[in-house]
């Protein structure tokens, strides 16, 4: 159990305070703008479901922030999905393309809904109503939808579709990202999260981010939701020499000391819709899974995962953060404290939205490229924004001292600044560059 304050939009606030005082020049006023969504838009609409009778529905899409470029982000379709999640994550969206260098801003929708609860045809009608309320909101140009925790690539061709009919006898491809290969999809972009991720995670060891480790081979990992990322991060992760020894899903996970094999993992949840029962493996809860006694854990499903109320019993030396917001800030000062290193989710699994970048290109040129030059083209970006994270941390806790001194003399509090995580040393480099985005371009009017 925990007592924080588990509110995602406040949690997001907060890692932003946490990166504002080590940026002392920063403009007040910028910065009470850079907290806030530019934009929320709340719709409800009516559902006649295949059961009968109608449903209500209440949908979001909040746009952070388009300073860098149009907003940019997924879905989501969860029972759980409020405005203050959809807020938040429209504002990591934005730090993490500002943390890659890739021309957008952050925004992110969702519905509440469970997917797996609903008809395909009910979900159809979702997608399509909530789309056209949503109007011109959303454009190749303005903001740029793409998947998220339930929806998929299927989900996406039904928002382009239905955009198109909106707007007919014009090139729509780039109004969503993540669809479907034959319908202006990217190729890599399925596993470009986790491939992200692990780009990230390499480099990090490259640069000898855990002492005496140089990469993943035989380092052992827990990975925490098997969707999209964790799904693909199981093989992929695998495939670089680590040894997978325990997988999620929401319905609980699975343990083998010895490693499990992610195609048969795979092949297991396909056939019988979960991960228990694997064979070869024991049952373990989701809670056991973040405490086991393995090297990587990686939260790869949803926010507060990772909370003060259990960070103290992880015991991996490495988190690394495919899901949006995993950890909270209280987690995050308990595992500094044990010297845990988190890889934070606006660097970690900035892979998604770095390949629907590409995609986004791609249909503006109706081009497609191949998949390995597509990741190539990640792992390039990956590898520079990583350099870029840990530099920024070294350049930062080099000079806590003179920044200290400086808020002083500037009039704000004089509190001694301590050492940045990696989390505070990805928000400064962001926040960095949104703000000086925003400042050349000048205010208007
Ligand atoms: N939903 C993904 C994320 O949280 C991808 C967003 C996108 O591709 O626009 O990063």
């Amino acid at each position: 159990m925990t007592t924080e304050d588990l509110n995602p939009f406040h949690i997001a606030q907060r890692q932003l305070d946490d990166a504002a005082r080590y940026l002392p020049e920063l403009e007040p006023g910028l910065f009470e703008f850079l907290k806030q969504p530019d934009k929320v838009i709340v719709v409800e609409f009516p559902i006649s479901t295949t059961s009968g009778g109608v449903r209500n529905f209440v949908g979001y899409r909040a746009v952070h922030n388009r300073s860098r470029g149009p907003g940019k982000g997924g879905i989501r379709f969860h029972p759980d999905v409020t405005l203050d999640e959809v807020r938040a994550l429209a504002s990591w969206m934005t730090w993490k393309c500002a943390v890659v260098g890739i021309p957008f801003g952050g925004a992110k929708g969702g519905v509440v809904c469970d997917p797996k609860q609903l008809s395909e045809r009910d979900l159809a009608h979702i997608v399509r109503r909530f789309v056209s309320e949503l109007g011109d909101n959303i454009g190749p140009y303005t903001d740029i939808p793409a998947p998220d925790v339930g929806t998929n690539a299927r989900t996406m061709a039904m928002v382009f579709d239905t955009y198109e009919m909106m707007h007919r006898g014009q090139n729509n491809l780039g109004v969503v990202t993540g669809k479907p290969i034959h319908i202006g999809g990217s190729l890599g972009r399925d596993k470009a999260t986790a491939r992200g991720g692990l780009f990230v995670a390499r480099r990090a060891l490259e640069r000898g981010l855990l002492d005496g480790v140089d990469d993943l081979r035989g380092l052992t990992v827990a990975i925490q939701g098997f969707g999209n990322s964790g799904g693909h991060a199981a093989t992929l992760f695998a495939e670089d020499g680590a040894r997978i020894v325990a997988l999620s899903d929401s319905r609980g996970g699975v343990f083998n000391a010895d490693g499990i094999d992610p195609a048969a993992a795979h092949e297991h949840k396909r056939a019988t819709g979960a991960l228990d029962g694997l064979a070869g493996t024991e049952s373990i809860t989701n809670q056991e899974l973040l405490s086991l006694d393995c090297d990587v854990l990686i939260p790869a499903a949803l926010e507060n995962v990772i909370t003060s109320g259990n960070a103290a019993d992880v015991k991996a030396r490495l988190v690394i953060e495919l899901a949006n917001g995993p950890t909270t800030p209280g987690a995050d000062a308990i595992l500094s404290g044990k010297g845990v290193v988190v890889l934070p989710d606006i660097l970690a699994n900035a892979g998604g939205v770095t390949v629907s970048y590409y995609e986004w290109v791609q249909n503006n040129k109706n081009e497609q490229w191949d998949e390995e030059d597509v990741n190539t083209r990640l792992e390039r970006i990956m590898t520079r924004a990583t350099d870029g994270v840990l530099e920024k941390q070294e350049q930062i806790n080099g000079s806590v001292d003179a920044l200290t001194a400086q808020r002083k003399e500037l009039g704000r509090d004089g509190d001694p600044l301590q050492p940045v995580d990696l989390r505070t040393a990805a928000f400064i480099v962001a926040v960095e560059r949104v703000a000086q985005v925003t400042l050349e371009r000048g205010i208007w009017p």
